[in-house]
């Protein structure tokens, strides 16, 4: 019998592109057809990456406090969220901190800091930082999400040993005044090309559940596209209170595992990362989403717990996929369960800036 998603998976796997009308029968797929959505999509993942997942670790390097208004940020200007706020971490710390998460499985470190843009100061204090994981842990990739990049900042990054620059797109260009007015959707755009002419691997992508309607998620996925993203997050609405979009629960877990066959038949043999809000959104269907994603990030968020460690090693292992670089899963994280994150949106209390331990 005729299966439209497998028959469109059989035509990505031929060399075909996506296109809008495909990428909506994506979007406005039934629950009764979700699972060929999923097989079809997983087709192509096997294709590309086989049973390995990468794993992604984040290090917060400066929390909160800053200027711009990002609706969906709880480090926006003015957001009452009760999340950490921190300035620039020490350079001993920030390397421990990635040193646990590396411990843990992961391949790639993000060194992330809040803020529109950084400082020539900041994007020195970042490279000693790149240079030291480097030597230390050769083989980890290095990403850095520092904000808008100036003239000559991502050629010092890359100079310092940095594999890798994320800034997500978010959204499409349509919404993007909704979401910000501070910055615009072509200074992101910039920042990513900065990013890919010094040769570090592009890295941006998406919030999704923020209003955008199917066309603008469509847009913003081929925007990603046309830019060739070489990683691309997908990160689900975190609404944290105190924000303009607290209380915005707009995804059901079935149509966030569209989304993300969305990114997959838009981008077959691209990194696809189900990111933030994962846990909340996703919920029991994580696991599916994992036969669609090949990453994700292991352990908490930049001001938001996320799922276990060990949990997330657990998820892995037990649904036949292994830690991309790793053989021995079993290996991984088993000493290192905490406690479960208090509710549906856990501020993070743990980790980079806190006494406290990392979940790792
Ligand atoms: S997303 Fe980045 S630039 Fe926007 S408010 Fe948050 S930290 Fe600032």
């Amino acid at each position: 019998m005729f299966n439209y998603f497998d028959d469109l998976a059989r035509r990505q796997l031929s060399g075909a592109t996506l296109t809008r009308d495909e990428a909506l029968a994506v979007l406005t797929s039934t629950d009764e057809q979700l699972l060929e959505v999923v097989a079809a999509a997983a087709r192509l993942r096997r294709a590309h990456f086989g049973n390995s997942v990468k794993v992604n670790y984040l290090v917060n390097l400066k929390s909160g406090l800053c200027p711009e208004d990002c609706t969906y940020c709880s480090q926006r200007l003015g957001s009452a969220a009760q999340i950490l706020k921190y300035t620039w971490l020490k350079p001993e710390e920030a390397v421990a901190q990635a040193a646990t998460g590396i411990r843990a499985g992961a391949s790639r470190v993000c060194l992330v800091a809040s803020g529109k843009s950084p400082s020539d100061r900041d994007v020195d204090r970042v490279a000693g930082l790149v240079s030291e994981l480097k030597s230390e842990h050769p083989d980890v990739e290095v990403c850095a999400c520092l904000g808008i990049l100036k003239d000559g900042q991502a050629g010092r990054l890359k100079d310092a040993g940095a594999d890798a620059y994320n800034h997500n797109l978010n959204t499409s260009e349509a919404m993007y005044s909704q979401i910000c007015s501070t910055h615009e959707y072509s200074d992101r755009v910039r920042t990513v090309e900065q990013a890919k002419e010094v040769g570090l691997s592009p890295c941006s992508g998406l919030i999704v559940g923020m209003g955008e309607s199917d066309e603008q998620l469509i847009d913003a996925v081929f925007a990603l596209r046309a830019l060739s993203s070489e990683s691309i997050p997908v990160n689900f609405l975190m609404p944290f209170d105190g924000t303009p979009l607290e209380g915005t629960w707009l995804l059901t877990p079935a149509h966030c595992l569209r989304i993300l066959a969305l990114v997959r038949f838009a981008c077959p043999d691209t990194e696809l990362r189900m990111a933030g809000g994962r846990e909340m959104h996703l919920r029991t269907l994580q696991p599916l989403a994992l036969h669609v994603a090949n990453s994700l990030f292991l352990g908490d968020y930049l001001t938001s717990e996320g799922q276990e460690a060990v949990a997330d090693l657990d998820m892995i292992a037990e649904n036949g996929f292994v830690v991309l670089g790793r053989t021995q899963p079993d290996e991984l994280g088993a000493d290192d369960a905490g406690t479960s994150p208090g509710g549906p949106l856990a501020i993070r209390r743990r980790g980079a800036g806190t006494a406290m331990a990392p979940n790792a």
